[in-house]
Order: C-alpha cells, then sequence, then structure tokens
C-alpha cells in the first residue's frame, strides 16, 4: 500500500537556504499540536504532534508501523517518532481530527472533506471511521429505491441543499474514490448520478475546475457508458412499455375516452423521449414521467398505472449493481 513516500530520511526541518523560502519550511497545525504527543506526522508542508497509542488503536496501518522497532537511522523530531506522508496536509488533517478530536462537523458530505476522509479512513484502515462515513452517504444515496425517491424529491426542492446534485467535479471525484476504497454500498447510486448529470463530453473528457482536470478513471468511464445505455433500453422495454399492457386502462375506468387519450399522448412523448435522447432517467417520479398537460388520468387509471410504473422500476433498480457490472445489492449488503 503506497502509504507513505518512499523518499530518504531526511531531517525533518531543512534548514532554508534562502530567508526568502521562510514560508516553505514546515509549519506546525496547532488544533492537532500536543506537547506531550509521541510521533510527529508531515503531510506536505504541515506537521501535526499527537499520540501514537490513539493512532495505533483505531488504525492497523499504524498500529503495524508503530509495533515495528524502528531502526538506527530513524528520524525524529523534538525526541519523537517522525512519519512523513504522501498525503495533502488538508485531507490528513480532517483525517486526524476525526480520529483524535471526533470532529465530524467538519465534514461537508456534500463538498469534498466527506470523500477524502472516506478515502484515507480506508487507505490507513480506520474502519469505525469508514463504516461511519459511508452510513452517513448512504443518507444521500440510498440503496432502496423508496429512499432514493423521497431525497430526489428534496433534491428538486432544496436545490442548495441537494443530497443527489453531486454534480460534475463533485461528482467524478466521489465516483473515483468510492471505486477506488470498494465503497460498493454507495458506488452504483454516484454511477447512476453519473449517468443522470454529466454529458457525454464529461463522460470522456472530464470537467475542469480551478485549472485541474478531474476525469473518471477508465473503469468509471466504462461502467457509466454501458450502464446508461442498458439502463435507457430496459426503461424503455420494461418501464414505459406498461402503456402497452392489455388491459390497457383498467376495468373500472371512470372516463375510458379520456385515459385512452391520454395513454396514446403519454406514451407517444416517451417514446419520442426514447429515440432523440441517449439516456433517460430509469428512476424518475411517477407524476413527472406521465405528466400531460391537456389530458389526465382518471383516479382509478392513476393508481392502476403508476402501480405497474413502480413495480417495473423496482425490478430494474433490483438490478442496478450490475448494471455497472457491480455484484449484487444482495452481495454488497453482505460487505463490510
Ligand atoms: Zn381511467
Amino acid at each position: 500500500m503506497d502509504v507513505f513516500t518512499n523518499q530518504p530520511t531526511t531531517a525533518p526541518t531543512p534548514e532554508p537556504t534562502n530567508v526568502n523560502e521562510d514560508n516553505l519550511l514546515p509549519q506546525r497545525c496547532e488544533e492537532l499540536w500536543f506537547e506531550d504527543g509521541s510521533v510527529v506526522i508531515q503531510a506536505e508542508n504541515t506537521l501535526f504532534r499527537v499520540h501514537s497509542g490513539v493512532l495505533a488503536a483505531q488504525s492497523e496501518v499504524f498500529r503495524d508501523m508503530f509495533s515495528l522497532p524502528p531502526p538506527a537511522d530513524a528520524e525524529t523530531y523534538d525526541g519523537c517518532a517522525f512519519v512523513r506522508v504522501s498525503d495533502s496536509a488538508e485531507d490528513m488533517k480532517h483525517l486526524l481530527m476525526v480520529m483524535i478530536k471526533c470532529d465530524f462537523d467538519n465534514i461537508v458530505l456534500n463538498g469534498s472533506h466527506g470523500w477524502e476522509v472516506l478515502r484515507l479512513s480506508s487507505k490507513y484502515m480506520v474502519s469505525h471511521i469508514r463504516n461511519h462515513i459511508i452510513s452517513l452517504l448512504r443518507v444521500m444515496l440510498p440503496m432502496h429505491m423508496d429512499d432514493y425517491h423521497l431525497v430526489a424529491k428534496m433534491d428538486s426542492v432544496h436545490f442548495w441543499f441537494s443530497p443527489l446534485r453531486l454534480r460534475n467535479t463533485t461528482l467524478i471525484s466521489a465516483a473515483n474514490i468510492a471505486r477506488e476504497t470498494n465503497a460498493l454500498k454507495i458506488l452504483p447510486i454516484i454511477l447512476l448520478q453519473c449517468c443522470k448529470w454529466l454529458t457525454l463530453q464529461e463522460i470522456l473528457d472530464g470537467e475542469k475546475i480551478c485549472n485541474k482536470l478531474l476525469k473518471l478513471s477508465p473503469e468509471n468511464q466504462r461502467a457509466v457508458l454501458l450502464g446508461r445505455e442498458k439502463l435507457s433500453i430496459d426503461v424503455m422495454t420494461r418501464v414505459y412499455s406498461v402503456l402497452e399492457l392489455t388491459p390497457r386502462i383498467s376495468h373500472a375506468c371512470l372516463d375510458k375516452d379520456g385515459c385512452e387519450a391520454f395513454r396514446l399522448v403519454v406514451m407517444n412523448r416517451l417514446y419520442e423521449l426514447g429515440y432523440t435522447h441517449k439516456w433517460i432517467n430509469p428512476f424518475c417520479d411517477f407524476d413527472e414521467a406521465f405528466f400531460c398537460s391537456d389530458e389526465e388520468l382518471c383516479k382509478v387509471c392513476k393508481v392502476y398505472y403508476q402501480q405497474l410504473f413502480e413495480n417495473a422500476q423496482r425490478k430494474i433498480w433490483d438490478k442496478l449493481p450490475p448494471y455497472f457490472d457491480l455484484p449484487s445489492w444482495n452481495n454488497i449488503h453482505h460487505q463490510s
């Protein structure tokens, strides 16, 4: 595991060669600097002085590292063990804040921090934090269709608190981190959101933010491209096709002419959508899919179609992960 840099051990606080380079000297993180700490961790240009026992109790990686006797020429810092890691200072700070101060408050799940903590807690094998972050993320990215519909409704109402609107760059990072950390309980829904929100160009070429290009990993790219096509075909042939079932309208219909006219209008619109769009949301709300400004279903037919529609959707949802070449929900449920 690529946990630490393989740089040769050097003095942790190299002498500056030029006074103008003072700002390049490692800086202490005051929030995570304990005078009685036993290990100093350097991430980028930031130093954290913490207690090795606290880290070892939570992280298998730190436990293994601290259980080995240090080599004779091991670096030290101010009498403490010294560890240099290859992670960003900000990400390491967030992980240590959670490990040492149980500070989940600054973990912004709809931003990037939650994802980075997921990545680092997986890398350092801090299983209780990894599991906690995944359980928080699952509220936004639920494994059950009814929960997904509830979150999607909230998404459309509260734009600024829109759990599923992990769009573009955040979505791309989320997909890559979930894949990298094998977080299968959330990966299928993230890939579904990629199908929904990313354009074909963004799927292929990524998205630039602050001059940094973020791209889906090749594995995620393939999963999204193949998954969106398979889902689009199945939503046409298995969900919207309920409009062609027999009986075409309920036996107890209260307005046979009106409901038949509605059925034809909606069916034509949906097929037109299917032929002109490369992606059709398989889990859109019934009212949204069956909206028709000119016609209306009678209340009996509405219940009839809603049940058919949602049952068909549920069959697709139940097989959602394999659309992205992932294990079934059942196998994912049993993943630790
Ligand atoms: Zn009717």
